[in-house]
């Protein structure tokens, strides 16, 4: 199947006020980081993932034992957080986490985690601190309804939970695992319902947001797809 064509202009490069910055936004496992990257190489820009971010905090509030309760201990732990990003790769405090922070673990504290508002307010921050120099492709849960609202380019990249499942699975068995189709799916929707019903800025598509449904494209077809849509505004 061929890639759609990019519907209508929505949001514009050229505008004074946008950042050179493409936002994209979706759900747990519709291949985000990796459309995101393969974006930015081809454009040249550099990327950030915001995932690994909630993910590394998650790492320390795990490794520190902090309880979310304990609003003390959460704002000292904070007040420390030492998180950078370098080559694709996830630092806390100098040392690499890239394959700790994908952990069982860390994939079920993030949940609770990143739905803290306080946690959202410190990362929100630095995010808005990398963002604001360069030309960024980064991706997320908020980027263009919160961290980036005036993003010039805005993707919501969504997939079928049945596709989603499926590619997560192929990604585990690629690593070594032996995941279950049934548990792969029951966790990216669990994460789904955390992410679309918590307070403090739920997963939504911004208004001025394009959606692209990549339940049958291939990833060269998505990230093609947002390449010209950048293409043709910028
Ligand atoms: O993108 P990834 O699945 O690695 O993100 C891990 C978790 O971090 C998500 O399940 C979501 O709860 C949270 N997240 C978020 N806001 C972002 C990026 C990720 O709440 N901008």
């Amino acid at each position: 199947m061929m890639a759609r064509r990019a519907p209508a202009q929505q949001n514009v490069c050229m505008s004074a006020s946008a950042l050179p910055l493409i936002a994209i936004d979706g759900p747990s496992g519709v291949g985000k980081s990796t459309t995101a990257r393969r974006v930015a190489e081809h454009l040249g820009w550099q990327y950030l993932d915001t995932g690994a971010m909630y993910r590394a905090a998650a790492l320390a509030v795990l490794r520190a034992g902090v309880s979310l309760e304990d609003r003390a201990a959460l704002e000292s732990l904070l007040f420390g957080l030492d998180l950078a990003q370098e080559a694709g790769r996830m630092f806390l405090s100098g040392e690499d986490v890239s394959e700790a922070i994908r952990s069982q673990e860390v994939t079920h504290l993030v949940t609770p985690v990143s739905a803290d508002a306080r946690v959202r307010e410190v990362l929100v921050k630095q995010q808005r601190h990398i963002g604001a120099s360069g030309r960024w492709v980064v991706d997320g849960r908020d980027i263009g309804t919160v961290v980036f609202t005036n993003a010039c380019c805005k993707i919501f990249l969504t997939a079928s939970p049945g596709a989603r499942a499926q590619r997560r699975f192929l990604e585990l068995q690629a690593k070594g695992q032996l995941p279950v189709l049934e548990e792969v799916l029951a966790d990216l929707q669990r994460r789904d319902t955390a992410d679309s019903t918590r307070a403090a800025s739920p997963l939504r598509k911004a208004d001025d947001a394009v959606a692209l449904d990549s339940s049958d494209l291939s990833l060269d077809q998505v990230v093609a797809w947002i390449v010209a849509r950048h293409q043709a505004h910028s």
